[in-house]
Protein backbone atom coordinates (compact mmCIF):
# COMPACT_ATOMS: atom_id res chain seq x y z
CA UNK A 1 0.00 0.00 0.00
CA UNK A 2 1.32 3.37 -0.50
CA UNK A 3 2.48 5.77 2.18
CA UNK A 4 -0.31 8.45 1.51
CA UNK A 5 -2.76 5.79 1.95
CA UNK A 6 -1.51 4.30 4.98
CA UNK A 7 -1.24 8.09 6.68
CA UNK A 8 -4.87 8.08 5.59
CA UNK A 9 -5.94 5.31 7.28
CA UNK A 10 -4.14 6.39 10.41
CA UNK A 11 -5.63 9.79 10.25
CA UNK A 12 -9.57 7.91 10.42
CA UNK A 13 -8.03 5.42 13.22
CA UNK A 14 -7.43 8.59 15.25
CA UNK A 15 -10.21 11.06 14.02
CA UNK A 16 -13.02 8.22 14.30
CA UNK A 17 -12.11 5.63 16.97
CA UNK A 18 -9.20 7.87 18.84
CA UNK A 19 -6.76 5.02 18.93
CA UNK A 20 -3.07 6.01 18.11
CA UNK A 21 -2.04 2.77 16.47
CA UNK A 22 -3.16 -0.22 14.64
CA UNK A 23 -3.10 -3.72 17.01
CA UNK A 24 -1.20 -6.78 15.48
CA UNK A 25 -2.87 -7.83 12.19
CA UNK A 26 -5.33 -4.85 11.71
CA UNK A 27 -3.21 -3.06 8.98
CA UNK A 28 -2.41 -5.91 7.05
CA UNK A 29 -5.97 -7.00 7.05
CA UNK A 30 -7.13 -3.75 5.85
CA UNK A 31 -4.29 -3.49 3.26
CA UNK A 32 -5.58 -7.14 2.07
CA UNK A 33 -9.49 -5.86 1.81
CA UNK A 34 -8.22 -2.14 -0.02
CA UNK A 35 -6.18 -4.31 -2.77
CA UNK A 36 -9.60 -6.45 -3.25
CA UNK A 37 -7.86 -9.50 -1.85
CA UNK A 38 -10.20 -12.11 -0.08
CA UNK A 39 -8.89 -11.91 3.21
CA UNK A 40 -9.44 -14.66 6.61
CA UNK A 41 -8.39 -13.24 9.41
CA UNK A 42 -7.57 -14.89 12.43
CA UNK A 43 -7.29 -13.05 16.11
CA UNK A 44 -8.20 -14.23 19.17
CA UNK A 45 -11.15 -12.71 20.81
CA UNK A 46 -10.58 -8.78 22.12
CA UNK A 47 -7.65 -8.84 19.38
CA UNK A 48 -9.97 -5.86 17.83
CA UNK A 49 -11.57 -7.98 14.93
CA UNK A 50 -14.32 -5.63 13.84
CA UNK A 51 -12.59 -1.97 13.49
CA UNK A 52 -10.70 -4.10 10.72
CA UNK A 53 -13.94 -3.97 8.55
CA UNK A 54 -15.44 -0.65 10.57
CA UNK A 55 -12.05 0.86 9.36
CA UNK A 56 -12.28 -0.16 5.62
CA UNK A 57 -15.87 0.79 5.10
CA UNK A 58 -15.12 4.08 5.76
CA UNK A 59 -12.15 4.43 2.92
CA UNK A 60 -14.17 2.10 0.96
CA UNK A 61 -17.20 3.93 -1.85
CA UNK A 62 -20.82 1.69 -1.21
CA UNK A 63 -21.98 -0.46 1.75
CA UNK A 64 -19.95 -2.65 3.84
CA UNK A 65 -22.24 -6.02 4.91
CA UNK A 66 -21.60 -7.46 8.06
CA UNK A 67 -23.35 -10.70 8.98
CA UNK A 68 -22.87 -11.66 12.70
CA UNK A 69 -24.83 -14.36 14.44
CA UNK A 70 -24.77 -12.07 17.08
CA UNK A 71 -28.02 -10.64 17.11
CA UNK A 72 -28.41 -9.44 20.47
CA UNK A 73 -24.99 -7.16 19.64
CA UNK A 74 -26.50 -5.30 16.64
CA UNK A 75 -27.83 -2.72 17.54
CA UNK A 76 -25.30 -1.59 20.23
CA UNK A 77 -22.48 -1.72 17.75
CA UNK A 78 -24.77 0.32 15.70
CA UNK A 79 -25.09 3.04 18.07
CA UNK A 80 -21.75 3.26 19.04
CA UNK A 81 -20.62 3.32 15.00
CA UNK A 82 -23.48 6.40 14.99
CA UNK A 83 -22.19 8.27 17.85
CA UNK A 84 -17.95 8.08 15.73
CA UNK A 85 -19.86 9.59 12.48
CA UNK A 86 -20.47 6.35 10.74
CA UNK A 87 -23.73 5.68 9.79
CA UNK A 88 -24.78 2.28 9.96
CA UNK A 89 -27.69 0.00 10.56
CA UNK A 90 -29.07 -3.60 10.95
CA UNK A 91 -31.28 -6.10 9.55
CA UNK A 92 -32.27 -8.71 11.65
CA UNK A 93 -35.75 -10.68 13.46
CA UNK A 94 -35.82 -7.65 16.47
CA UNK A 95 -37.35 -5.44 13.48
CA UNK A 96 -40.47 -5.58 11.87
CA UNK A 97 -40.85 -6.27 7.94
CA UNK A 98 -42.71 -2.96 7.95
CA UNK A 99 -39.30 -1.52 9.56
CA UNK A 100 -36.88 -4.01 7.36
CA UNK A 101 -38.28 -2.49 4.23
CA UNK A 102 -37.95 0.99 5.04
CA UNK A 103 -34.75 -0.09 6.41
CA UNK A 104 -33.71 -1.26 2.57
CA UNK A 105 -34.80 1.53 0.86
CA UNK A 106 -32.76 4.13 2.37
CA UNK A 107 -29.28 1.34 2.28
CA UNK A 108 -30.49 1.52 -1.50
CA UNK A 109 -30.39 5.03 -1.59
CA UNK A 110 -26.99 5.42 -0.13
CA UNK A 111 -27.25 6.21 3.68
CA UNK A 112 -25.46 3.93 5.57
CA UNK A 113 -21.84 3.09 5.51
CA UNK A 114 -22.39 -0.37 7.18
CA UNK A 115 -25.29 -2.44 7.80
CA UNK A 116 -25.16 -5.35 9.90
CA UNK A 117 -27.83 -8.48 8.62
CA UNK A 118 -28.35 -11.68 10.56
CA UNK A 119 -27.62 -14.74 8.78
CA UNK A 120 -31.09 -16.16 9.15
CA UNK A 121 -32.40 -13.23 6.81
CA UNK A 122 -30.36 -14.84 3.58
CA UNK A 123 -33.71 -17.74 4.06
CA UNK A 124 -35.87 -15.16 3.07
CA UNK A 125 -36.49 -14.82 -0.97
CA UNK A 126 -37.73 -11.76 -1.23
CA UNK A 127 -35.07 -9.83 1.19
CA UNK A 128 -32.46 -11.77 -1.45
CA UNK A 129 -33.92 -9.80 -4.52
CA UNK A 130 -34.32 -7.24 -2.77
CA UNK A 131 -30.32 -7.42 -2.22
CA UNK A 132 -29.52 -7.47 -6.06
CA UNK A 133 -30.33 -3.92 -5.77
CA UNK A 134 -27.74 -2.72 -3.72
CA UNK A 135 -23.97 -1.75 -4.16
CA UNK A 136 -21.68 -3.63 -1.87
CA UNK A 137 -18.14 -3.47 -1.84
CA UNK A 138 -17.09 -5.15 0.89
CA UNK A 139 -18.96 -8.22 2.76
CA UNK A 140 -17.94 -9.33 5.95
CA UNK A 141 -18.60 -12.68 7.72
CA UNK A 142 -17.78 -12.23 11.53
CA UNK A 143 -17.62 -15.29 13.54
CA UNK A 144 -17.07 -17.19 10.41
CA UNK A 145 -16.35 -20.57 12.30
CA UNK A 146 -20.44 -20.93 12.28
CA UNK A 147 -20.12 -22.21 8.81
CA UNK A 148 -18.01 -24.79 9.82
CA UNK A 149 -19.35 -28.41 10.86
CA UNK A 150 -16.18 -29.42 12.77
CA UNK A 151 -16.28 -25.72 14.68
CA UNK A 152 -17.97 -25.54 17.68
CA UNK A 153 -20.86 -22.80 17.10
CA UNK A 154 -22.22 -24.81 13.49
CA UNK A 155 -24.86 -22.47 11.98
CA UNK A 156 -26.43 -23.98 9.23
CA UNK A 157 -27.70 -20.29 8.17
CA UNK A 158 -23.78 -19.20 7.65
CA UNK A 159 -24.14 -22.09 4.52
CA UNK A 160 -26.27 -19.50 2.93
CA UNK A 161 -23.70 -16.82 2.36
CA UNK A 162 -22.14 -17.76 -0.78
CA UNK A 163 -25.09 -17.38 -2.73
CA UNK A 164 -25.63 -14.53 -0.79
CA UNK A 165 -22.04 -13.16 -1.89
CA UNK A 166 -23.12 -13.37 -5.41
CA UNK A 167 -26.39 -11.71 -5.01
CA UNK A 168 -24.38 -8.87 -4.19
CA UNK A 169 -21.90 -8.81 -6.98
CA UNK A 170 -19.57 -11.30 -5.46
CA UNK A 171 -17.65 -8.42 -3.79
CA UNK A 172 -14.23 -8.68 -2.13
CA UNK A 173 -15.01 -11.12 1.15
CA UNK A 174 -12.94 -10.38 4.56
CA UNK A 175 -14.46 -13.70 6.76
CA UNK A 176 -13.18 -13.48 10.61
CA UNK A 177 -12.63 -15.94 13.53
CA UNK A 178 -11.31 -16.45 16.79
CA UNK A 179 -11.39 -19.88 16.24
CA UNK A 180 -7.42 -20.90 15.31
CA UNK A 181 -7.57 -24.61 13.96
CA UNK A 182 -6.66 -25.51 10.58
CA UNK A 183 -9.47 -27.26 10.09
CA UNK A 184 -11.83 -24.53 10.53
CA UNK A 185 -10.32 -22.23 8.40
CA UNK A 186 -10.23 -24.60 5.32
CA UNK A 187 -13.73 -25.33 6.14
CA UNK A 188 -14.36 -21.68 6.14
CA UNK A 189 -12.18 -20.66 2.96
CA UNK A 190 -14.21 -23.83 1.33
CA UNK A 191 -17.82 -23.40 2.26
CA UNK A 192 -17.36 -19.75 1.44
CA UNK A 193 -15.94 -20.19 -1.94
CA UNK A 194 -13.03 -17.58 -1.26
CA UNK A 195 -10.92 -17.38 -4.36
CA UNK A 196 -7.30 -16.74 -3.99
CA UNK A 197 -7.75 -16.04 0.35
CA UNK A 198 -5.06 -14.61 1.97
CA UNK A 199 -4.67 -15.73 5.77
CA UNK A 200 -3.71 -13.37 8.30
CA UNK A 201 -3.31 -14.49 11.72
CA UNK A 202 -1.67 -13.36 14.73
CA UNK A 203 -1.70 -13.20 18.29
CA UNK A 204 -1.80 -16.64 19.63
CA UNK A 205 1.33 -16.38 21.24
CA UNK A 206 1.36 -16.49 24.90
CA UNK A 207 5.12 -15.60 26.29
CA UNK A 208 4.59 -15.90 30.04
CA UNK A 209 4.02 -19.63 29.29
CA UNK A 210 6.66 -22.06 29.55
CA UNK A 211 6.30 -25.64 28.04
CA UNK A 212 7.61 -28.96 28.81
CA UNK A 213 7.53 -32.60 27.87
CA UNK A 214 8.81 -34.90 30.56
CA UNK A 215 9.21 -38.80 30.05
CA UNK A 216 7.65 -40.80 32.59
CA UNK A 217 8.41 -44.59 33.27
CA UNK A 218 5.47 -46.79 33.09
CA UNK A 219 3.09 -46.17 36.24
CA UNK A 220 5.82 -43.66 37.57
CA UNK A 221 3.88 -40.46 36.56
CA UNK A 222 1.59 -40.25 39.60
CA UNK A 223 4.89 -40.17 41.91
CA UNK A 224 6.61 -37.45 39.53
CA UNK A 225 3.81 -35.09 40.03
CA UNK A 226 3.74 -35.82 43.91
CA UNK A 227 7.40 -34.93 43.81
CA UNK A 228 7.20 -31.80 41.72
CA UNK A 229 3.96 -30.43 44.18
CA UNK A 230 5.29 -31.56 47.05
CA UNK A 231 9.10 -29.66 46.45
CA UNK A 232 7.79 -26.49 45.94
CA UNK A 233 5.86 -24.93 48.97
CA UNK A 234 5.30 -21.52 46.52
CA UNK A 235 4.18 -22.90 43.60
CA UNK A 236 0.24 -21.37 43.63
CA UNK A 237 -2.53 -23.10 42.41
CA UNK A 238 -3.02 -25.33 39.16
CA UNK A 239 -4.99 -27.87 37.22
CA UNK A 240 -4.44 -31.49 36.32
CA UNK A 241 -5.88 -33.18 33.58
CA UNK A 242 -6.09 -36.55 33.31
CA UNK A 243 -7.65 -39.20 30.82
CA UNK A 244 -10.09 -40.72 32.76
CA UNK A 245 -12.22 -40.42 35.60
CA UNK A 246 -10.92 -43.09 37.29
CA UNK A 247 -7.67 -41.86 37.45
CA UNK A 248 -8.79 -38.61 38.46
CA UNK A 249 -10.45 -40.52 41.72
CA UNK A 250 -7.21 -41.96 42.25
CA UNK A 251 -4.92 -39.27 41.61
CA UNK A 252 -6.91 -36.54 44.04
CA UNK A 253 -6.95 -39.36 46.43
CA UNK A 254 -2.69 -39.53 46.53
CA UNK A 255 -2.35 -36.05 46.60
CA UNK A 256 -4.38 -35.76 49.42
CA UNK A 257 -1.88 -37.95 51.22
CA UNK A 258 0.97 -36.18 50.49
CA UNK A 259 -0.79 -33.22 52.71
CA UNK A 260 -1.90 -30.95 49.22
CA UNK A 261 -4.80 -29.77 49.30
CA UNK A 262 -6.46 -31.12 45.94
CA UNK A 263 -9.92 -31.56 44.29
CA UNK A 264 -11.32 -33.70 41.77
CA UNK A 265 -13.50 -32.80 39.08
CA UNK A 266 -15.07 -34.84 36.07
CA UNK A 267 -18.46 -35.77 34.25
CA UNK A 268 -19.68 -38.21 36.49
CA UNK A 269 -20.03 -36.08 38.96
CA UNK A 270 -23.57 -34.45 40.28
CA UNK A 271 -24.01 -30.73 39.33
CA UNK A 272 -23.57 -29.53 43.15
CA UNK A 273 -20.44 -31.26 43.56
CA UNK A 274 -19.44 -30.11 40.48
CA UNK A 275 -20.33 -26.38 41.51
CA UNK A 276 -18.65 -27.13 44.86
CA UNK A 277 -15.07 -28.03 43.67
CA UNK A 278 -15.15 -25.06 41.11
CA UNK A 279 -16.00 -23.06 44.05
CA UNK A 280 -12.87 -24.33 45.89
CA UNK A 281 -10.57 -23.54 43.46
CA UNK A 282 -11.67 -20.35 42.53
CA UNK A 283 -11.36 -19.05 46.14
CA UNK A 284 -8.19 -21.02 46.57
CA UNK A 285 -9.15 -23.23 49.22
CA UNK A 286 -8.29 -26.33 46.95
CA UNK A 287 -4.48 -25.27 45.45
CA UNK A 288 -5.19 -28.16 42.63
CA UNK A 289 -8.02 -29.69 40.75
CA UNK A 290 -7.58 -32.68 39.10
CA UNK A 291 -9.78 -33.07 36.24
CA UNK A 292 -11.06 -34.44 33.04
CA UNK A 293 -11.31 -32.36 30.01
CA UNK A 294 -14.99 -31.31 31.10
CA UNK A 295 -13.29 -29.00 33.38
CA UNK A 296 -12.26 -25.54 32.11
CA UNK A 297 -15.37 -23.88 30.38
CA UNK A 298 -16.12 -20.68 31.53
CA UNK A 299 -12.95 -21.15 34.59
CA UNK A 300 -12.53 -17.70 34.99
CA UNK A 301 -9.18 -18.09 37.50
CA UNK A 302 -6.49 -15.40 36.20
CA UNK A 303 -3.50 -16.83 38.56
CA UNK A 304 -3.46 -20.31 37.58
CA UNK A 305 0.41 -21.26 37.87
CA UNK A 306 1.04 -24.41 36.23
CA UNK A 307 -1.38 -27.03 33.73
CA UNK A 308 -0.13 -30.53 34.54
CA UNK A 309 -1.16 -33.24 31.73
CA UNK A 310 -1.29 -36.76 33.22
CA UNK A 311 -2.19 -38.06 29.71
CA UNK A 312 -1.52 -37.18 26.08
CA UNK A 313 -4.32 -35.21 24.80
CA UNK A 314 -6.01 -36.21 21.85
CA UNK A 315 -5.41 -33.14 19.68
CA UNK A 316 -2.85 -29.92 19.85
CA UNK A 317 -6.30 -27.83 19.65
CA UNK A 318 -7.46 -29.46 23.23
CA UNK A 319 -3.86 -29.04 24.23
CA UNK A 320 -3.49 -25.47 23.97
CA UNK A 321 -7.11 -24.81 25.01
CA UNK A 322 -6.61 -26.80 28.43
CA UNK A 323 -2.90 -25.84 29.32
CA UNK A 324 -3.68 -21.85 27.90
CA UNK A 325 -6.20 -21.80 31.19
CA UNK A 326 -2.83 -20.92 33.17
CA UNK A 327 -1.27 -17.77 33.64
CA UNK A 328 -4.08 -15.75 32.10
CA UNK A 329 -2.57 -12.72 34.19
CA UNK A 330 0.34 -12.68 32.16
CA UNK A 331 2.31 -14.06 34.65
CA UNK A 332 4.96 -16.45 34.68
CA UNK A 333 3.10 -19.66 34.53
CA UNK A 334 4.30 -23.72 33.42
CA UNK A 335 2.24 -26.15 31.14
CA UNK A 336 3.83 -29.69 31.75
CA UNK A 337 2.74 -32.52 29.38
CA UNK A 338 3.79 -36.06 31.08
CA UNK A 339 4.24 -39.02 28.45
CA UNK A 340 5.06 -42.57 28.41
CA UNK A 341 5.19 -43.55 24.70
CA UNK A 342 1.79 -46.27 25.58
CA UNK A 343 0.00 -43.19 26.07
CA UNK A 344 -1.13 -43.37 22.59
CA UNK A 345 -2.73 -46.74 23.12
CA UNK A 346 -5.37 -45.00 25.37
CA UNK A 347 -6.43 -42.17 23.04
CA UNK A 348 -6.61 -44.87 20.12
CA UNK A 349 -9.17 -47.04 22.21
CA UNK A 350 -10.91 -43.66 22.67
CA UNK A 351 -11.25 -43.12 19.06
CA UNK A 352 -12.29 -46.73 18.22
CA UNK A 353 -14.92 -46.17 20.99
CA UNK A 354 -15.90 -42.83 18.97
CA UNK A 355 -15.03 -44.59 15.67
CA UNK A 356 -16.98 -47.49 14.91
CA UNK A 357 -16.17 -49.52 11.87
CA UNK A 358 -19.08 -49.38 9.48
CA UNK A 359 -19.34 -52.96 9.01
CA UNK A 360 -19.56 -53.48 12.47
CA UNK A 361 -22.51 -51.08 13.02
CA UNK A 362 -24.51 -52.85 10.22
CA UNK A 363 -23.65 -56.29 12.19
CA UNK A 364 -24.75 -54.83 15.27
CA UNK A 365 -28.10 -54.01 13.35
CA UNK A 366 -28.29 -57.23 11.78
CA UNK A 367 -28.00 -58.65 15.32
CA UNK A 368 -30.64 -55.95 16.58
CA UNK A 369 -32.86 -57.80 13.73
CA UNK A 370 -32.18 -60.99 14.60
CA UNK A 371 -33.00 -60.71 18.36
CA UNK A 372 -36.02 -59.11 17.44
CA UNK A 373 -37.48 -61.40 15.09
CA UNK A 374 -37.13 -64.01 17.76
CA UNK A 375 -39.68 -62.03 19.81
CA UNK A 376 -43.68 -62.73 19.54
CA UNK A 377 -44.28 -58.98 19.47
CA UNK A 378 -41.77 -57.52 17.09
CA UNK A 379 -42.48 -53.80 17.80
CA UNK A 380 -41.56 -54.27 21.63
CA UNK A 381 -38.39 -53.33 22.44
CA UNK A 382 -35.68 -55.53 24.02
CA UNK A 383 -33.65 -55.41 26.64
CA UNK A 384 -29.46 -55.91 25.60
CA UNK A 385 -26.63 -55.46 27.78
CA UNK A 386 -23.67 -53.73 25.53
CA UNK A 387 -21.24 -57.04 26.30
CA UNK A 388 -24.16 -59.16 24.49
CA UNK A 389 -24.20 -56.90 21.66
CA UNK A 390 -19.85 -57.59 21.57
CA UNK A 391 -20.20 -61.21 21.96
CA UNK A 392 -22.29 -61.53 18.27
CA UNK A 393 -19.68 -59.55 16.55
CA UNK A 394 -17.22 -61.33 14.20
CA UNK A 395 -14.73 -59.27 16.21
CA UNK A 396 -13.73 -57.83 19.30
CA UNK A 397 -14.85 -53.79 19.64
CA UNK A 398 -14.43 -51.79 22.74
CA UNK A 399 -18.18 -51.72 24.51
CA UNK A 400 -17.46 -47.69 23.80
CA UNK A 401 -17.81 -48.41 20.25
CA UNK A 402 -20.93 -50.10 20.75
CA UNK A 403 -22.58 -47.42 22.22
CA UNK A 404 -21.54 -44.84 19.31
CA UNK A 405 -22.82 -47.06 16.75
CA UNK A 406 -25.89 -47.63 18.57
CA UNK A 407 -26.02 -44.15 18.72
CA UNK A 408 -25.22 -43.50 14.73
CA UNK A 409 -28.08 -46.24 14.62
CA UNK A 410 -30.72 -44.06 16.13
CA UNK A 411 -29.63 -40.73 14.91
CA UNK A 412 -30.51 -42.36 11.05
CA UNK A 413 -33.82 -43.59 12.65
CA UNK A 414 -33.16 -47.14 12.57
CA UNK A 415 -33.84 -47.65 16.21
CA UNK A 416 -35.23 -45.82 19.03
CA UNK A 417 -33.22 -46.21 23.01
CA UNK A 418 -36.03 -45.50 25.51
CA UNK A 419 -33.82 -46.04 27.99
CA UNK A 420 -29.80 -46.36 28.80
CA UNK A 421 -28.67 -48.77 31.72
CA UNK A 422 -25.61 -48.62 33.20
CA UNK A 423 -23.39 -49.49 36.23
CA UNK A 424 -19.67 -49.63 36.73
CA UNK A 425 -17.63 -52.69 37.59
CA UNK A 426 -15.78 -52.59 40.89
CA UNK A 427 -12.51 -54.50 42.13
CA UNK A 428 -10.64 -55.04 45.14
CA UNK A 429 -8.33 -56.85 46.56
CA UNK A 430 -8.93 -58.80 49.53
CA UNK A 431 -5.71 -59.61 50.69
CA UNK A 432 -2.28 -58.73 50.47
CA UNK A 433 -1.29 -58.79 46.68
CA UNK A 434 2.21 -60.71 47.49
CA UNK A 435 -0.18 -63.37 48.75
CA UNK A 436 -2.65 -63.39 46.32
CA UNK A 437 -0.05 -64.28 43.64
CA UNK A 438 1.57 -67.21 46.19
CA UNK A 439 -2.02 -69.03 45.38
CA UNK A 440 -1.35 -68.83 41.76
CA UNK A 441 0.04 -72.07 40.61
CA UNK A 442 3.57 -71.97 39.42
CA UNK A 443 2.65 -73.39 36.14
CA UNK A 444 -0.19 -71.37 35.31
CA UNK A 445 2.38 -69.05 33.74
CA UNK A 446 0.42 -66.45 31.97
CA UNK A 447 -2.31 -66.01 35.10
CA UNK A 448 0.81 -65.30 37.07
CA UNK A 449 2.25 -62.74 34.57
CA UNK A 450 -0.93 -60.45 34.24
CA UNK A 451 -1.64 -60.81 38.26
CA UNK A 452 2.50 -59.57 38.61
CA UNK A 453 1.86 -56.84 35.85
CA UNK A 454 -1.46 -55.84 37.62
CA UNK A 455 0.05 -55.59 41.06
CA UNK A 456 2.87 -53.33 39.75
CA UNK A 457 0.55 -50.96 38.06
CA UNK A 458 -2.30 -50.80 39.73
CA UNK A 459 -1.43 -51.99 43.56
CA UNK A 460 -2.95 -48.63 45.29
CA UNK A 461 -6.17 -48.87 43.41
CA UNK A 462 -6.42 -52.98 44.00
CA UNK A 463 -6.34 -52.11 47.77
CA UNK A 464 -8.78 -49.58 47.87
CA UNK A 465 -11.27 -50.78 45.35
CA UNK A 466 -11.98 -49.17 41.98
CA UNK A 467 -14.13 -48.17 38.72
CA UNK A 468 -12.50 -51.57 36.78
CA UNK A 469 -12.66 -51.14 33.27
CA UNK A 470 -11.10 -53.92 31.97
CA UNK A 471 -10.58 -52.82 28.70
CA UNK A 472 -8.71 -49.97 29.41
CA UNK A 473 -6.58 -51.90 32.11
CA UNK A 474 -6.04 -54.63 29.03
CA UNK A 475 -4.47 -51.79 27.21
CA UNK A 476 -2.18 -50.63 29.92
CA UNK A 477 -0.79 -53.63 30.68
CA UNK A 478 -0.61 -54.94 27.10
CA UNK A 479 -2.21 -57.97 27.44
CA UNK A 480 -5.40 -59.17 26.29
CA UNK A 481 -9.01 -58.49 27.89
CA UNK A 482 -10.27 -62.02 27.85
CA UNK A 483 -7.13 -63.10 29.63
CA UNK A 484 -7.22 -60.78 32.13
CA UNK A 485 -10.56 -61.24 33.09
CA UNK A 486 -10.29 -64.77 33.35
CA UNK A 487 -6.97 -63.94 36.13
CA UNK A 488 -9.67 -61.47 37.96
CA UNK A 489 -12.62 -63.98 37.67
CA UNK A 490 -10.77 -66.98 39.06
CA UNK A 491 -9.32 -64.52 41.86
CA UNK A 492 -12.79 -63.63 42.70
CA UNK A 493 -13.92 -67.55 43.19
CA UNK A 494 -11.15 -68.30 45.15
CA UNK A 495 -12.29 -65.14 47.17
CA UNK A 496 -9.15 -63.30 47.14
CA UNK A 497 -10.69 -60.43 45.22
CA UNK A 498 -14.21 -58.87 44.99
CA UNK A 499 -15.15 -57.97 41.48
CA UNK A 500 -18.41 -56.81 40.44
CA UNK A 501 -19.05 -57.01 36.61
CA UNK A 502 -20.05 -53.45 34.58
CA UNK A 503 -23.99 -53.72 32.77
CA UNK A 504 -23.78 -51.63 30.47
CA UNK A 505 -26.71 -52.04 28.79
CA UNK A 506 -29.76 -50.36 26.42
CA UNK A 507 -33.87 -50.75 25.48
CA UNK A 508 -34.00 -51.07 22.09
CA UNK A 509 -36.92 -50.53 19.68
CA UNK A 510 -36.73 -51.42 16.09
CA UNK A 511 -38.04 -48.56 13.95
CA UNK A 512 -37.46 -49.75 10.34
CA UNK A 513 -36.63 -53.29 9.17
CA UNK A 514 -33.98 -52.79 5.78
CA UNK A 515 -31.40 -55.41 4.62
CA UNK A 516 -28.54 -54.45 6.55
CA UNK A 517 -26.87 -53.72 3.42
CA UNK A 518 -29.76 -51.43 2.42
CA UNK A 519 -29.11 -49.03 5.50
CA UNK A 520 -27.85 -46.07 4.30
CA UNK A 521 -25.11 -44.39 6.74
CA UNK A 522 -22.94 -41.30 5.33
CA UNK A 523 -19.70 -43.67 5.20
CA UNK A 524 -17.90 -41.19 3.30
CA UNK A 525 -18.75 -38.88 6.41
CA UNK A 526 -17.95 -41.64 8.74
CA UNK A 527 -14.35 -42.45 7.48
CA UNK A 528 -13.23 -39.19 7.11
CA UNK A 529 -14.08 -38.43 10.82
CA UNK A 530 -11.91 -41.17 12.09
CA UNK A 531 -9.55 -40.70 9.66
CA UNK A 532 -9.27 -37.20 11.06
CA UNK A 533 -8.70 -37.96 14.37
CA UNK A 534 -6.33 -40.00 14.03
CA UNK A 535 -4.01 -37.85 12.01
CA UNK A 536 -4.67 -35.03 14.79
CA UNK A 537 -3.29 -37.60 17.25
CA UNK A 538 -0.32 -38.21 14.87
CA UNK A 539 0.22 -34.40 15.19
CA UNK A 540 -0.20 -34.39 19.32
CA UNK A 541 2.52 -36.75 19.59
CA UNK A 542 4.91 -35.05 17.54
CA UNK A 543 4.14 -31.95 19.80
CA UNK A 544 6.00 -34.45 22.17
CA UNK A 545 9.26 -35.77 19.85
CA UNK A 546 9.57 -32.29 18.63
CA UNK A 547 13.16 -31.12 18.96
CA UNK A 548 12.54 -27.10 18.29
CA UNK A 549 10.36 -24.94 20.30
CA UNK A 550 7.33 -25.85 21.44
CA UNK A 551 5.42 -23.10 21.18
CA UNK A 552 6.65 -22.42 17.74
CA UNK A 553 4.85 -25.96 16.67
CA UNK A 554 1.99 -25.01 18.15
CA UNK A 555 1.75 -21.64 16.44
CA UNK A 556 2.43 -22.77 13.30
CA UNK A 557 0.11 -25.83 13.56
CA UNK A 558 -2.34 -23.15 13.79
CA UNK A 559 -1.24 -21.03 10.44
CA UNK A 560 1.15 -18.66 12.35
CA UNK A 561 4.12 -18.28 9.66
CA UNK A 562 5.34 -15.63 12.06
CA UNK A 563 6.14 -17.85 15.03
CA UNK A 564 9.17 -17.86 16.83
CA UNK A 565 11.19 -19.71 19.43
CA UNK A 566 9.75 -18.51 22.86
CA UNK A 567 13.09 -19.08 24.33
CA UNK A 568 11.56 -20.43 27.64
CA UNK A 569 10.18 -24.05 26.65
CA UNK A 570 12.11 -27.20 27.71
CA UNK A 571 13.74 -27.17 23.87
CA UNK A 572 14.15 -23.90 24.03
CA UNK A 573 16.32 -23.89 27.07
CA UNK A 574 18.61 -27.02 25.75
CA UNK A 575 18.94 -25.01 22.34
CA UNK A 576 20.41 -22.02 24.43
CA UNK A 577 22.33 -24.62 26.75
CA UNK A 578 24.03 -25.93 23.03
CA UNK A 579 24.55 -22.52 21.87
CA UNK A 580 26.06 -21.44 24.97
CA UNK A 581 28.69 -24.38 24.63
CA UNK A 582 29.50 -22.99 21.05
CA UNK A 583 27.73 -25.71 19.45
CA UNK A 584 26.39 -23.72 16.20
CA UNK A 585 23.36 -25.52 15.26
CA UNK A 586 22.50 -28.58 17.30
CA UNK A 587 21.74 -32.43 16.52
CA UNK A 588 19.34 -34.82 17.95
CA UNK A 589 22.22 -36.60 19.63
CA UNK A 590 23.64 -33.51 21.06
CA UNK A 591 20.10 -32.69 22.01
CA UNK A 592 19.41 -35.93 23.56
CA UNK A 593 22.27 -35.60 25.79
CA UNK A 594 21.21 -32.43 27.24
P1 LIG B 1 -12.81 -9.09 18.56
O1 LIG B 1 -13.99 -9.00 17.64
O2 LIG B 1 -11.54 -9.37 17.85
O3 LIG B 1 -13.04 -10.04 19.70
P2 LIG B 1 -13.43 -6.33 19.08
O4 LIG B 1 -13.49 -5.93 17.65
O5 LIG B 1 -14.72 -6.48 19.78
O6 LIG B 1 -12.60 -7.65 19.24
O7 LIG B 1 -12.47 -5.30 19.83
C1 LIG B 1 -12.08 -5.45 21.17
C2 LIG B 1 -11.68 -4.12 21.76
O8 LIG B 1 -10.47 -3.65 21.21
C3 LIG B 1 -12.72 -3.03 21.48
O9 LIG B 1 -12.98 -2.35 22.69
C4 LIG B 1 -12.02 -2.12 20.50
O10 LIG B 1 -12.46 -0.82 20.59
C5 LIG B 1 -10.56 -2.27 20.89
N1 LIG B 1 -9.62 -1.95 19.78
C6 LIG B 1 -9.72 -2.36 18.51
N2 LIG B 1 -8.68 -1.89 17.77
C7 LIG B 1 -7.90 -1.16 18.59
C8 LIG B 1 -6.68 -0.42 18.42
N3 LIG B 1 -6.07 -0.34 17.25
N4 LIG B 1 -6.17 0.21 19.51
C9 LIG B 1 -6.80 0.11 20.70
N5 LIG B 1 -7.95 -0.55 20.92
C10 LIG B 1 -8.51 -1.19 19.89
MG1 LIG C 1 -15.79 -9.84 17.27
Amino acid sequence: MINKQKEQLKELLRIHFQYGSFRPGQEKAIDNILEKKNTLVVLPTGAGKSLIYQLSALVLEGITMVISPLIALMKDQVDSLEKVGIPATFINSSISPQETAKRLVQIKSGFYKIVYIAPERFYNQAFITELKKIKVSLFAVDEAHCISQWGHDFRPSYLRLKEAIKFVGSPVVIALTATATPEVRDDIIKQLELKDPEVVITGFARPNLQFAVVPAANGKKIESIVDLLTSDAALGSGIIYVGTRSKADELVEVLTDHGIKAVVYHAGMDAESRNWVQEKFMTGDAQVVVATNAFGLGINKKDIRFVIHHDLPGTIEAYYQEAGRAGRDGQPSFCLLFYHQQDRYLREFFIKGDNPDPNIILEIYDFLLRRVSLEIDESASILLTYAEIAQSLSESVPEMAIGTALKILEKEGYISRPKEKTSNSFLKAKKDWLEIMASISKRAKSQMEIAEKLGERYLSELMTGWDFNPEEVAIVLKVKKDALLRVVKKLAEKDLVEYRPPFRGTEIKILKIVEPGDVNLDYKGLKAKAARAYEKLDEMESYVYQLGCRQEYILKYFGDENARPCGRCDNCLKMNQIKARGGEDYTKKEYLSC
